[in-house]
């Protein structure tokens, strides 16, 4: 019987237009994280949410009404130590749509967006706040969408001169993303990570003629693209991303170091691994309004460099020191197309310090020491890896508003495939994918794509 109405139930469904639906959304829970450019607001929803927000002045504050949404219970109090968001409160409506208000103590930018469910997380509506004075610059902050706006890079080579060696030190995941958990003390990997970068830059301070970069130093979400533009910024020398892996097996131990592969993963652990990694913007929270040509660009200049190698050299350092503290999990570095590493001028790695998974080695990866006694193993690394390799000329990195030259065309024939077509521009084939908006398998002969010309060419 409970079959038979549910069925019928869900016959009505189709029937009803969406937003005439009795079952309203519940908006079940509120979390804040505060980043050092700005504020993060996500609601935990039942369901996907029409939502519309306005700004309002003295006080500032923005309005958020989220159409045939109901709150769970009372909004929980939430930490408002930071320069932005002053409270949360909510009025509670006969009808109409659930209206929350953001008390600001400041005038900000915002934009808001829609996340599906992912990791241990369900529907989500995200607000993100910046600080409306703050400068363009440094802010990861919403740009136009309007494509011809944004300003492609051209790198510029400036005159070798002495200058310290720049280490950008990534802690995985962050805020909204946990990243693994442990089995026995629900060890967040974002934790971990965010400890052992901080002791490795310690080090790396300490070293004259060195300095660190921190991607992140709190506990919010870093998109895996604006990790590594942060990086280029700071110009980077070597990018180092640390993590703590979590797999099924109880029993699997010991470090891992990773970097880019072009042509597919080195084995199917590293391409598990890398899929996981990946997701950390689906979790974390990107807006898919975030991709712009940039990435294009950035992609292609991968192919022909020698970034690649010197990241394997880079990754061979790091993990012959930490073969010297305790066992390693592979005995190469191993290759798979990480988001994170792929940034095309900084030979970049991925450190697995350890399996949070395995519950002796959560156990170590909780204790100051074991995480000391990794950062020194991975400072160690870099210094081998950055005394083999004459300091490079700084690369400084200047926004021109040149757009991408015009793409040329190329007609799909029978027999060829989207990595025999780059090979034979001369691009990457993730660039390719790009700029056609193509992601699945499928390449019907006849089809006319666009070829993106390599900037800097001639
Ligand atoms: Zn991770």
């Amino acid at each position: 019987m409970r079959l038979v109405s549910r069925l019928l139930f869900s016959m009505l469904l189709l029937l009803v237009p969406p937003s005439v639906l009795a079952e309203p959304v519940s908006v079940q829970h509120l979390r804040v994280w505060r980043a050092p450019d700005h504020t993060r607001i996500v609601f935990d929803v039942s369901a996907p949410l029409e939502h519309r927000f306005f700004t309002l002045q003295d006080p500032p504050r923005i309005v958020v009404d989220m159409d045939n949404a109901r709150l769970q219970g009372p909004l929980p109090e939430v930490e408002t130590g930071g320069p932005l968001l002053a409270t949360v409160r909510s009025g509670a409506p006969e009808e109409g749509p659930l209206r929350v208000v953001l008390d600001l103590k400041t005038e900000v930018r915002a934009r808001s967006f829609m996340l599906k469910p992912a990791g241990p997380y369900g529907h989500r509506l995200v607000i993100d706040l910046y600080d409306a004075k703050a400068t363009q610059e440094d802010a990861t902050a919403p740009k136009d969408d309007s494509r011809s706006s944004v300003p492609t890079e051209r790198r510029v080579l400036v005159p070798p001169a002495a200058r310290d060696r720049v280490v950008a030190i990534d802690a995985g995941h962050g805020g909204e993303d946990p990243g693994a958990l442990g089995r026995r003390y629900r060890t967040r990997e974002k934790d971990v990570t965010l400890s052992i970068a901080r002791e490795l830059a310690k080090l790396v301070a300490q070293t004259p003629g060195m300095r660190p970069v921190l991607i992140r130093d709190g506990d919010y979400y870093v998109g895996l693209r604006q990790r590594y533009d942060k990086a280029r910024r700071a110009r980077a020398d070597v990018f180092i991303s640390i993590h703590a892996d979590a797999v099924p097996s109880r029993q699997a131990f010991g470090s891992s170091v990773y970097a880019l592969s072009e042509k597919g993963a080195s084995n199917a652990m590293a391409r598990q691994l890398a899929d996981k990694e990946n997701a950390s913007d689906l979790i974390g929270g990107v807006s898919l309004n975030d991709k712009d040509d940039m990435l294009a660009q950035v992609l292609l200049d991968l192919s022909h460099n020698k970034t690649m190698q010197d990241s394997l050299n880079l990754g061979d350092n790091i993990l012959a020191e930490l073969r010297r503290i305790g066992p390693v999990h592979m005995r190469n570095v191993a290759q798979a197309g990480f988001a994170v590493l792929k940034s095309p001028d900084i030979p970049s790695v991925l450190v697995e310090t350890a399996f949070i998974s395995n519950p002796s080695e959560e156990k170590k990866l909780r204790t100051p020491s074991f995480q000391q006694q990794l950062a020194e193993s991975i400072f160690r690394g870099i210094k081998r890896h950055l005394a083999r390799v004459p300091v490079a000329p700084s690369v400084s990195i200047q926004a021109t508003n040149n757009p991408l030259d015009p793409p040329r065309e190329h007609v799909v024939r029978r027999g060829e495939t989207l990595v025999s077509i780059a090979r034979q521009y001369n691009i990457h084939v993730d660039a390719l994918r790009f700029i056609n908006d193509m992601w699945g398998a499928d390449l019907p002969v006849g089809l006319r794509l666009r070829i993106p010309s390599r900037q800097g060419d001639g």
